[in-house]
């Protein structure tokens, strides 16, 4: 079956068309700017790359300029769309990225559309994990609790280190570190999701790119009324000028910036990391309670699976578990690798995500 798999953001849509037997990605690309201008990239596999502008006033427009890459003559990959079995969407929370899907489905007739929610490998949290200490009526209401984000991809990397390790997943205790620009990590208890550090929204928890992660809640009238800020004011703040981004006094939200500024003395670069790292650290400390123990730690995500420093930084705390870091296996980048020494009590791992496959596995699945 050939699935094509589209990651749509409020301006930007990412495509893969993925043959299921093989698991090789067809082509791929991008759509962005739009309801700006519009941009589209596009590349054939072994073929070349290439960009080129076109009108996308909606997402309407967007999926057609998809569709007419992948069937045309001659840096198409499919004769026509009957060669296009299913689309999987991935859904970030639902609302609005519904439209979307209608609009895919109107210009694709016949073909199953199946949405893949990030909430949904965290379903299994128990209530415990999901409920916050608020009053009871707001869950009730409006369903006010921990939902977590990332789920297939903390899905896929934990169900490949089992692979990896030589365990049954559904004996296996690991803890998923997803560090990219958004971040969270994942305790995952014979395959399934028992806690997760994103909550209602993917504020909550690791101090990400530009997110503030967890903070006392009570800052937010403390700010609102030193800085004059309404809501959607503060709101911007936590979203998009805190986390290591602000916390490097706008520096850069990107970890090869913050590394090489820390690596030349830059100090505030250096904070940044260190209180990215600690509030990791923290964090898989939390879940190694949770689970009552961790047969393995994996690192993935821009981030997990590229910095060694970060990777280095966090393990540095994790001594108790009797972690043993080899430097030289954690130095190496692009690939599945276990870092820890054999004589290490917990096994670590950097295992690439790949969000794409993993929605063109649920959705093949599926029909
Ligand atoms: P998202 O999907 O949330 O946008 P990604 O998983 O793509 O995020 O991660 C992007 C982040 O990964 C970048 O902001 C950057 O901080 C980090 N990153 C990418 N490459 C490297 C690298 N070589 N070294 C350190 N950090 C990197």
């Amino acid at each position: 079956m050939n699935i094509l798999v589209i990651n749509c953001g409020s301006s930007s849509l990412k495509f893969q068309l993925i043959n299921s037997e093989s698991e090789g990605v067809l082509a791929k690309g991008l759509c962005e700017r739009i309801g700006i201008d519009g941009k589209l990239t596009y590349q054939p596999e072994g073929g070349e790359k290439t960009t080129s502008d076109k009108a996308m006033p909606t997402h309407t427009e967007a999926i057609q300029f998809v569709i007419d890459a992948l069937t045309d003559e001659k840096t198409g990959v499919v004769k026509s769309l009957d060669e296009i079995n299913a689309v999987g969407h991935r859904v970030v929370h639902g609302g609005e990225k519904f439209a979307r899907i209608n609009a895919c489905r109107e210009l694709m007739p016949g073909v199953p559309m199946v949405a893949v929610f990030d909430t949904a490998f965290h379903q299994t949290m128990p209530s415990k994990a999901y409920m916050y200490g608020l009053p009871y009526e707001y869950y009730e209401k409006y369903k006010v609790r921990r939902y977590g984000f990332h789920g297939t991809s903390h899905s896929f990397v934990s169900k490949r280190v089992a692979e990896l390790v030589g365990k049954a997943y559904d004996e296996t205790k690991t803890i998923v570190c997803h560090l990219g620009n958004g971040a969270s990590i994942c305790a995952v208890e014979n395959g399934k999701s028992v806690d997760t550090s994103m909550g209602l929204t993917p504020l909550e928890g690791l101090v990400m790119g530009t997110r503030s992660g967890d903070i006392d809640p009570a800052i937010m009238e403390f700010l609102a009324k030193k800085e004059n800020l309404d809501i959607a004011g503060l709101m911007n703040v936590l979203n998009k000028k805190s986390g290591v981004y602000g916390l490097s006094n706008n520096l850069s939200s990107d970890f090869r910036d913050l590394s090489e500024a820390a690596a030349d003395g830059n100090e505030i670069a250096e904070l940044a990391l260190d209180v990215f790292a600690y509030r990791v650290a923290k964090y898989v400390g939390s879940y190694t309670a949770a689970m009552n123990g961790v047969d393995n730690i994996v690192f993935t995500a821009g981030i997990g699976e590229n910095s060694a420093i970060v990777r280095t930084m966090v393990c540095k705390y994790l001594g108790y578990l009797g972690i043993e870091i080899d430097e030289e296996l954690n130095g190496k980048r692009g690939q599945e690798i276990i870092i820890s020494t054999p004589e290490s009590k917990v096994k670590v791992l950097v295992v690439p995500t790949n969000g794409e496959l993993a929605i063109a596995r649920e959705t093949v699945a599926l029909v």
